[in-house]
């Protein structure tokens, strides 16, 4: 798939609307996470080079249409000021944006009240989106996290302004695309987390391109239940059995290995301040899976190590208890070790998987950490998504 890209647009003293992704996690009103404000480093600092007037369009949280001040992109104002060394000047409302550009000084960025402020936006609103567009030349689409959202910040507004993909959306795509389209093999995909219903689409589109599929985190007990085995009081999908059991044959029936944990982490629940490892096939009625054992973080580590590209959204434990996070900083580490060699090209994608991968210190060592959460799911899912089409062009 081929983009419309920033070098092909004129720059010099344009007035330039980039839909960012801003929404970060806040505790009383401070970023807890700044991982989605610097992911927009090199987009904004290429234009700002070529003399573009910028204006930063994100939405924060889930607001319903109204305005809740603990949501302002106010709070954001002086961490976007230490990232990209630049004065924000801040826009309450629409109104007040055309002024504000007019009269922008270099140095300066504008920074554009959370767009969800206004029930519009999630209703991908043809008038409020040329209303969103009047003050500006072109638009810069950068929020891959956001283009899954058909919203008037992400679609409608790229219908009413000569629209460009950023550079983050467009690795996010480069690199993605690299897994979808034609991984190199052997092709591994892992996957864990909490719920199956979430990845359903993404097996799908995947299992028969994938050689292996290994599978840990909550989501192995619907498939552990599914192949006939008791699983204690873990996290079973009662309503996806019957999709694990297709899925299984399946996979059988075309030549994927599905692996499953042979040892399981268990525990009395999430919290626990310590767990116990049994075999898969003896989980304890009252016990819960919490983490994949170590026999089967070398299983899994033998796949990794025949595979070229790994795909891994999930996370194989409850990693946010260091009791049941062994087994997704094992996993992460190997994988980082076999990246490092040049043996393997590596994408993480999922919210969780990358704030794991995070907190372990391995992110810089993957081929790639997607900034994406459900966006990058949904690539997988979709032709393509809703943010993305209005930015190809015909190859
Ligand atoms: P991602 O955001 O990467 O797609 P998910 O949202 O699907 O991942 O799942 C992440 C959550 O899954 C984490 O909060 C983690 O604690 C939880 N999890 C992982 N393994 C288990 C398990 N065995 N039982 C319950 N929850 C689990
Ligand atoms: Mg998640």
């Amino acid at each position: 798939m081929k983009l419309r890209q920033i070098d092909q647009a004129t720059l010099k003293g344009k007035k330039v609307l980039v839909r960012v992704d801003f929404n970060v996690p806040l505790k009383d009103g401070k970023i807890t996470d700044n991982t989605r404000i610097t992911a927009h480093k090199e987009t904004i600092e290429l234009l700002i080079k070529n003399s573009a007037k910028v204006a930063l369009v994100t939405h924060l949280g889930r607001p319903k249409g109204e305005s809740v001040d603990s949501l302002s992109t106010k709070q954001l104002i002086s961490e976007v000021e230490a990232q990209f060394g630049m004065k924000v000047i801040f826009a309450r409302d629409l109104d007040e944006i055309s002024g504000k550009m007019e009269s922008l000084e270099p140095g300066e960025l504008l920074l554009i009240e959370n767009i969800r402020f206004y029930p519009e936006e999630k209703k991908n609103d043809r008038d409020f989106a040329k209303k969103l567009a009047i003050p500006f030349d072109i638009f810069v689409m950068d929020a891959f996290s956001a283009a899954h959202r058909a919203h008037a910040s992400t679609d409608a507004v790229q219908h009413e302004l000569p629209s460009f993909a950023g550079l983050l959306l467009k690795k996010e795509i480069e690199m993605l695309g690299k897994v979808k389209k034609d991984p190199e093999k052997p092709f591994v995909i892992i996957l864990g987390g909490a719920k199956v219903s979430d990845k359903i689409g993404v097996i799908e589109s995947l299992l028969e391109k994938a050689d292996s599929i290994l599978i840990g985190g909550g989501m192995a007990f619907t498939f552990l239940k599914a192949s006939g085995l008791e699983t204690g009081t873990s996290l079973v999908e009662e309503e996806s059995l019957n999709f694990a059991v297709e899925m299984l044959g399946k996979a059988r029936s075309s030549g994927v290995s599905i692996v499953l944990p042979e040892d399981v982490k268990i525990g009395t629940g999430p919290e626990d301040k310590e767990g116990i490892t049994v075999k898969a096939v003896s989980i304890p009625e009252d016990k819960m899976g919490l983490d994949i054992g170590p026999e089967t973080v070398e299983l899994f580590k033998k796949t990794i190590k025949g595979s070229r590209t790994v795909l891994w959204n999930g996370p194989l434990g409850v990693f946010e208890n260091p009791v049941f996070a062994e087994g997704t900083k094992e996993i992460a580490a190997y994988i980082a070790e076999r990246t490092d060699n040049k043996e393997l090209f590596s994408v993480i994608g999922g919210g969780d998987s990358a704030a794991a991968v995070k907190k372990f210190k391995y992110e810089t060592r993957m081929s790639h950490v997607s900034t994406g959460g459900g966006a990058s799911l949904e690539f997988f899912e979709k032709e393509i998504l809703p943010g993305v089409e209005p930015l190809s062009v015909d190859e």
